[in-house]
């Protein structure tokens, strides 16, 4: 098969879909992959790094969409990429068709096959292509809230652990899902006192037994939250109700129980935020503050740190990757119920009902 990575288009998109070593696998179970000219450079990968690898470096982006039977992306085609999708092509990808009409009706009438990473899912639920950029998402909120402590941006001043003699800052986890234990790990590791607020008792029952001395568990209620607040220097907003918005757990008038300075990170952001007074912002212009609390809510943080993000998607992108190019989708499908939850659209027809549903159209 001939495998297509184009660059990125999308507005501060720097990740890749294949990293350099992925070429090499696909080379090895007998596939050609052809690269974009400098796809690779957002990321730390140049096209030397992809040609010693086995990949053939295409400058005409036209061209790469025209011979590949399989297009590897990381976001979903935009505009300008619609006219490029072909029929019977298969596109693996995030794709998010629910938050797009236009998209989908473009990619259902291309009679393309699309099969979204995002809804790649196992038996238990778990959709195993979102877990490496929450894991990123989590690790970068304690980062990003140490350094918006830092009295030079807004913060409070107060050092995450603190020094001998001096007590560490205070972090409030609200969710212990996925972010929310990535959080934790690395706040912990930083030193601060971090407590874990979430609804589900045997999660908590297991982060109390594995995280480190200085990570406590709590049940999430309004009232566990508020007695918090007035002591608190950094709350990550970690929760997820699958399928809905997110809930304010941290109202308007709870920042006032905030001492100044506090920092908020929310990355449930993009489902709406986990916070009331939280509104989307971007890497350019990462915090605003109301009530003299600095509140970060970058929509995307994982754009920030391409080279970390893109090893991590595409460590578990690529096994699939390979199970389509040697089988061909349809018997690759059928042999991997997980995969199979990918298939979005096929032939011109949407064959995943939240899809389907999302917009009124057939399927
Ligand atoms: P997850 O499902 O692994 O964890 C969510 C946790 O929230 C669960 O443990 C759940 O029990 C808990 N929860 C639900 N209601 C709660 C409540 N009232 N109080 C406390 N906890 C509650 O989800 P995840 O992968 O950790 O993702 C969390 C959020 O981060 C999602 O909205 C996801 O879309 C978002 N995310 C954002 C970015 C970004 O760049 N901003 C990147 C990745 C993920």
């Amino acid at each position: 098969m001939i495998i297509g990575v184009p660059k990125e288009i999308k507005t501060h998109e720097n990740r890749i879909s294949l990293q350099p070593g992925g070429v090499l696998q696909l080379n090895r179970n007998g596939h050609e992959v052809l690269v974009e000219k400098g796809a690779g450079a957002g990321s730390g990968f140049t096209d030397e790094m992809y040609v010693e690898r086995g990949a053939t470096i295409v400058e005409d982006v036209e061209e790469i969409w025209q011979k590949a039977d399989m297009i590897m992306k990381v976001k979903e085609p935009i505009a300008e990429e619609y006219p490029r999708m072909r029929e019977g092509q298969i596109i693996f990808t995030y794709f998010h068709f629910a938050a797009s009409r236009v998209l989908t009706e473009a990619v259902v009438k291309s009679k393309c096959i699309a099969i979204a990473y995002e809804t790649v899912e196992k038996k238990d639920g778990s959709l195993p292509l979102l877990v490496p950029m929450s894991e990123v998402a989590g690790r970068m909120a304690a980062q990003e809230g140490a350094k918006y402590l830092e009295k030079a941006t807004g913060g409070r001043g107060v050092l995450m652990g603190g020094i001998p003699g001096v007590p560490p800052a205070n972090v409030l986890v609200l969710g212990g899902g996925i972010v929310g234990v990535n959080a934790a790990k690395i706040a912990a590791g930083m030193g601060a006192n971090t407590t874990i607020l979430d609804i589900n008792i045997p999660k908590l029952r297991y982060l109390d037994d594995v995280m480190p001395k200085n990570v406590r568990t709590l049940y999430s209620t309004e009232g566990a939250i508020r007695n918090l607040l007035p002591t608190t220097d950094l709350i990550i907003g970690a929760v997820l109700i699958p399928g809905a918005k997110a809930p304010s757990l941290i109202r308007r008038d709870m920042l006032r129980e905030m001492r100044p300075g506090t920092v908020m990170v929310d990355v449930a952001i993009d489902q709406g935020g986990c916070f009331e007074t939280s509104k989307p912002t971007t890497h350019a212009d990462p915090i605003y503050v109301i009530d003299e609390v600095v509140h970060y809510c970058v929509a995307n943080m994982p754009g920030a740190v391409p080279y970390t993000s893109t090893l991590g998607l595409t460590n578990v992108t690529l096994p699939y990757a390979v199970q389509i190019a040697n089988k061909g989708w349809k018997e690759a499908l059928a042999d991997d119920p997980e995969l199979k939850m990918g298939l979005n659209i096929a032939d011109g027809r949407i064959v995943y009902e939240d899809v389907a549903s999302a917009f009124d159209m057939d399927y």
